[in-house]
């Protein structure tokens, strides 16, 4: 019996436990990069997820989401964007502070980076709290609108995308 797509990432993605820290079972995506096909079809499946979505642009979250977002952008022939840690982008930015598990982040886009009152679709490798998804959500929203959210992987367990459907109903991910 042939595997299907989601079967075949999920066995290339690696789990490392207690990365970053003890008690976080981290999912590497880098094994996918070392097979090109299967990350064209990847592409190819995620940018179906959004067919019949109106998508202007694709923002991608630093730094893993850039990985997909610029192809997934590609793909669906719009550009792409790339939203940043504070400090990072040279020209004008507008910014948007977020709190996280200790402290606060800052991301932040190249204001021209974002046409006025344009739908973008905010991609990253991979949802867990929702946290940074909903960050980058009120950074766009500054410009323009969310036409949805892209992930590679929702860890479903935590419930992150019950935050983002809030801002925006329409939340793909490839595997949970
Ligand atoms: P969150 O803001 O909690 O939704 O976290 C999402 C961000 O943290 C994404 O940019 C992910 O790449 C990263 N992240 C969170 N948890 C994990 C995990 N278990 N494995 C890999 N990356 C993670």
């Amino acid at each position: 019996k042939t595997k299907t797509l989601e079967e075949r990432v999920k066995s290339v993605i690696r789990d490392v436990q207690d990365f970053p820290k003890p008690g976080i079972l981290f999912k590497d995506i880098t094994p996918i990069l070392l097979h090109p096909s299967l990350l064209q079809e990847m592409i190819t499946a995620m940018a179906d997820q959004f067919k019949d979505v109106k998508v202007d642009a694709v923002a991608g979250i630093e730094s893993r989401g850039y990985l997909f977002g610029v192809l997934l952008a590609q793909k669906l022939q719009v550009p792409f964007i790339m939203i940043r840690k504070e400090g990072k982008l040279p020209a004008k930015t507008i910014k948007e502070s977020y709190d996280l598990e200790y402290g606060s982040a800052t991301i932040e886009v190249h204001e021209d980076a974002i046409a006025e009152g344009s739908h973008v679709l905010i991609h990253d490798d991979l949802l867990a709290t929702g946290g940074t998804a909903v960050a980058a959500a009120k950074l766009i929203q500054q410009k323009g609108n969310v036409a949805g959210f892209s992930f590679v992987i929702d860890l479903t367990f935590l419930e992150g995308s019950k935050k983002l459907k809030e801002i925006q109903p329409i939340i793909k991910s490839l595997i949970t």
